[in-house]
């Protein structure tokens, strides 16, 4: 097939790679999934997505920042790591950070210090954010919109939720990012009757690797592990709710992430 399809958030750094992390590779590449964005989520995943990164030039780019779940970690070391890393070629976006009160791994009041300090990084930085929400839309925005005029682009990853946010998310400015949410048909049906409001020019797509794993994949994988190969799942899902050709949501989706983090043009 000749499209070729970014990964804007696949956690490459994440163990469950580590035994065939080339072979992975591989099969995305064969897939026509290229470049990949290996997202950061904690200072030891930040140092290895750069790293992996850096091993693979023009394949490999990687963010840098604290995933909310690990905001209780956040020191004035993982600032100083997210600002050292963000100086790099490789690394094309601050995050993923923001709240998450599903889960609520770290207290609240630490995931909203977190999430300023890195929206500050990113200001300083001109780097775009790779933002992370879960069941905090309230907090997020009040914390995000002040910050928005001083940040270069955002993307909300991993959309899942209803028309109402996305509507608010898309006035303000940001980008959204669609997972293989979209291709479960027991949770993602109110995703997929509504991803058509985005327009073609704030659409990205991702896999979130190894989470995630799209099901309507046929036939279904031995392991529930997600991977970068499967992202024209997603893709292809997200043509079908839309009513484009998977070649004209391919072309956008790559225009996008290739502008939206700064990519040379394949
Ligand atoms: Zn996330």
């Amino acid at each position: 097939m000749a499209e070729q399809l970014i990964d804007i958030g696949a956690n490459l750094a994440h163990n469950s790679f580590d035994d065939d992390r080339d072979e992975v590779m591989r099969r995305a590449a064969a897939a026509g999934v290229g470049p990949i964005i290996v997202t950061g989520s904690s200072d030891s995943s930040n140092q290895r997505a750069a790293e992996l990164a850096e091993a693979k030039p023009g394949i490999l780019y990687s963010t840098a920042g604290v995933h909310p779940h690990h905001a209780s970690d956040y020191s004035d070391a993982s600032d100083a790591l997210i600002r050292d890393l963000a100086s790099k070629d490789v690394v094309v976006a601050v995050g993923e950070c923001g709240l998450d009160y599903f889960r609520n791994f770290s207290p609240r009041d630490a995931q909203l210090e977190a999430f300023r300090r890195q929206l500050q990084i990113a200001a300083d930085t001109g780097l775009p954010v790779f933002l992370h929400q879960r069941d905090a839309h309230d907090d997020f925005v009040e914390v995000l919109e002040p910050a928005l005029p001083k940040l270069s682009r955002a993307v909300a990853h991993c959309f899942t939720g209803e028309g109402e946010s996305l509507r608010e998310y898309l006035a303000l400015g940001l980008y959204i990012g669609i997972t293989g949410w979209i291709c479960d048909e027991r949770r993602g049906q109110h995703l997929y009757d509504i991803v058509s409001i985005i327009p073609d020019d704030r659409l990205l797509i991702e896999t979130d690797a190894p989470y995630l794993l799209p099901r309507t994949i046929t036939p279904k994988p031995k392991t529930r592990r997600n991977e970068p190969a499967y992202l024209m799942e997603v893709a292809k899902t997200v043509a079908e709710a839309r009513g484009q050709s998977i070649e004209h949501v391919a072309a956008i989706t790559t225009a996008n992430a290739q502008q939206f983090f700064g990519l040379e043009a394949a």
